[in-house]
């Protein structure tokens, strides 16, 4: 058989179609796209209202079992099957992935624009800037640890007086307050609009957020994977008068400004949102947001444009959006709302269409299902009010045989023999995995198809067997798919299997009541879906859930920050481990992206660098300019 290129030599072959030409066939209007470059547009929100009257197309979230540091194919199954649904079946399709961070692209995992012969296109640009939203993101998140930082500094050097007069100076021998300044007399209960009217111990309140610094959240953040930057000092310069504070830097895609942008459903919402953030506690109890610091109005002004979905396409030419990038270990981990919800419409019946006009929204939920999907049900769908019809488990012999005892899989290193000859043993003992992602997948009431993503080492009985083991642990499908190899035409049986198992209502359904108490929330996606026997708080996780009980933000979902490498909170416990119990080290509040994100063992919001990372294979062609090891 013919070898297949590498992945960037496969994506440079293409030549994408322009990307108006694109907008006009999936039926949007000039007026509705925004282009940046030939190849790349943002899509306006108005075609939300146009369209608002369509019946909703068919709702698929691709999900995975619990992968090897090599990635197990989600993203390039989520292309192949758009390809083979669009190109092949003929059905409007459209894939929702997000935009990949830095950290992995030059870390171990490289891109994620799929690979083989289902990728997005231009790859390449995909990978690195495309419109600058995680920029912006990460310019939203660091105004405000800027001005959190600030404030402090100016409220421990100053006198109640002097802060008051600064804030609200005097202009042409008139005090006036600023609008955010009003929102935060009236969370204080302080009914006046004439600063000359505040008494001594309003100006006092007014002027002093008193913020314990003990309780900050709040951290700055880089799309770069920079271990040393996971705890720093600040303020070591003696401009700041020996004002210095343990801080630390997130991953970008990790930080709640992320999540708000993949979570919101307009830009006013946004606002609100971001304003809400809470970034510390006050010495006097209160919660203090972003408003309180008069920054939310300018991080919505930074992060405007992203809000607007972004369009690529695929080898074959069909839509793929490419909107918010959250990490699904220490992050939500899935794309946004809003282009869900703008390809869902799009893919959309009108009144009196026949049902083979209805077309399918393929969304992809990061790494294992426990994570992404798990967060998908009962975050994003929470927020969205949207119900899957179905969800697709991507599987590979690979991580099925390292669940079944196959010694560990190393970016960069060799595979060892059981991976590339046929061994039914140790995969049918890593089938368990598999089997415990149908398993809870089920508990959402959504239906299971298992795309068995084919590598060319695999054999016929090993196909076989998975495909077996599946359908004994309740799928109601599980197929083999040769995408990566032959394109939207290798998963044409997948994509058949989908417009089937579609067919009829969804019977979606959460996981938990969000008015249960915190722990209990935690408790039951421990023992539900990870098969934990119970967990263990901290010291500080427990002072932190009472903190957030008592400031009102007990009734939010969980997002859980855990590794991917296991169902545990320890990497090491592979296939389908139970009886352990999980410990919480800490909980931070995300009140604006609308979560609560307890944090698992010792799971890392800043990833680092190995000792060979993926950037040592990336430079440019002295030839042509061209990105070249992109992968
Ligand atoms: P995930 O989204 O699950 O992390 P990706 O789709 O990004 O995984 O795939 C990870 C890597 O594996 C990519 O480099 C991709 O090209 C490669 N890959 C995926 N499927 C196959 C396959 N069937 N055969 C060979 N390589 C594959």
């Amino acid at each position: 058989k013919e070898k297949v290129p590498s992945d960037i030599e496969i994506a440079m072959a293409q030549t994408p179609k322009p990307v108006a030409q694109l907008a006009k066939e999936m039926g949007l209007l000039p007026d509705e796209l925004e282009s940046y470059g030939k190849y790349k547009a943002k899509v306006e929100l108005s075609v939300l209202d146009r369209l608002a009257h369509r019946k909703d197309g068919k709702y698929i979230v691709i999900a995975g079992i619990t992968p090897t540091p090599l990635g197990e194919g989600k993203s390039t199954t989520t292309i192949g099957l758009a390809q083979a649904l669009g190109a092949h079946l003929g059905r409007p399709a459209f894939a929702c992935v997000r935009q990949p961070s830095q950290g992995p692209t030059f870390g171990i995992k490289g891109g994620a624009a799929g690979g083989g012969y289902s990728q997005v296109i231009p790859m390449d640009e995909f990978n690195l800037h495309l419109t600058g939203d995680i920029h912006a993101v990460t310019a939203a998140n660091n105004l405000l640890a800027a001005a959190l930082d600030a404030r402090l500094f100016h409220e421990a050097t100053q006198t109640d007086k002097g802060l008051f007069s600064r804030l609200v100076p005097s202009k042409k021998g008139k005090r006036e307050f600023a609008p955010l300044m009003l929102k935060r007399l009236k969370k204080l209960g302080i009914d006046k609009t004439n600063p000359n009217d505040l008494t001594p111990e309003e100006i006092n309140l007014f002027a002093r957020l008193d913020i314990d610094a003990e309780t900050i959240t709040w951290n700055r953040v880089l799309d770069t994977n920079d271990r040393f930057l996971r705890k720093v000092t600040l303020g070591r310069n003696p401009t700041e008068k020996g004002h210095e504070r343990e801080a630390g830097f997130d991953i970008a895609v990790a930080s709640e400004c992320m999540a708000v942008l993949a979570l919101t459903t307009d830009l006013i919402d946004m606002r609100e949102r971001l304003g809400n953030m809470v970034v510390a506690t006050s010495k006097r109890g209160e919660a203090i947001t972003a408003d309180d610091i008069g920054v939310g109005g300018a991080l919505a002004v930074l992060m405007k444009d992203t809000v607007k979905p972004n369009l690529m396409q695929t080898l074959e030419g069909t839509p793929v959006f490419v909107h918010a990038g959250p990490f699904a270990n220490i992050a939500h981990g899935n794309s946004s709302i809003l282009a869900d919800r703008i390809a869902l419409k799009l893919a959309g019946t009108e009144e009196g269409d026949s049902s083979d006009r209805v077309g399918y929204v393929l969304t992809e939920g990061g790494f294992g299902a426990d994570m992404g999907m798990e967060k998908f049900c009962n975050i994003k769908c929470r927020v969205s009010g949207l119900k899957p019809d179905a969800t697709v488990i991507v599987a590979t012999t690979r991580a099925l045989k390292m669940h079944g005892g196959g010694p560990e899989v190393t970016p960069g290193k060799p595979l060892a023999d059981t991976y590339t000859k046929e061994d039914l043993v140790t995969l049918k003992e890593g089938c368990q995995n598999l089997a415990r992602h149908i398993e809870n997948s089920k508990k959402f009431g959504v239906k299971v198809i298992i795309a068995i993503n084919r590598f060319s080492s695999d054999t016929p009985a090993e196909l076989e067997l998975i495909r077996q083991e599946a359908l004994a642990a309740g799928a109601d499908a599980a197929i083999v798919s040769n995408h990566w190899a032959e394109g939207g035409a290798g998963a044409r049986a997948l994509a058949e299997a989908v417009v089937a198992t579609c067919e009829g209502e969804s019977g979606f359904r959460f996981l938990y009541d969000l008015n249960l108490p915190i722990a209990q929330k935690i408790e039951t996606i421990c023992k539900e879906i990870y098969r934990a026997a119970g967990i263990e708080l901290s010291e500080h996780a427990s002072k932190q859930l009472e903190t957030y009980t008592r400031q009102g933000y007990d009734n939010l979902p969980i997002c859980m920050a855990k590794t991917q490498y296991s169902f545990s909170h320890d990497p090491s416990l592979k296939n389908a481990p139970s009886g352990f119990i999980v410990p919480i080290r800490e909980v931070r509040l995300s009140a604006g992206a609308g979560f609560l994100y307890p944090i698992l063992g010792d799971m890392q919001t800043m990833p680092g660098l190995g000792t060979r990372p993926g950037f040592w294979e990336v430079g440019l062609d002295p030839e042509t300019g061209r990105v070249v090891g992109l992968f």
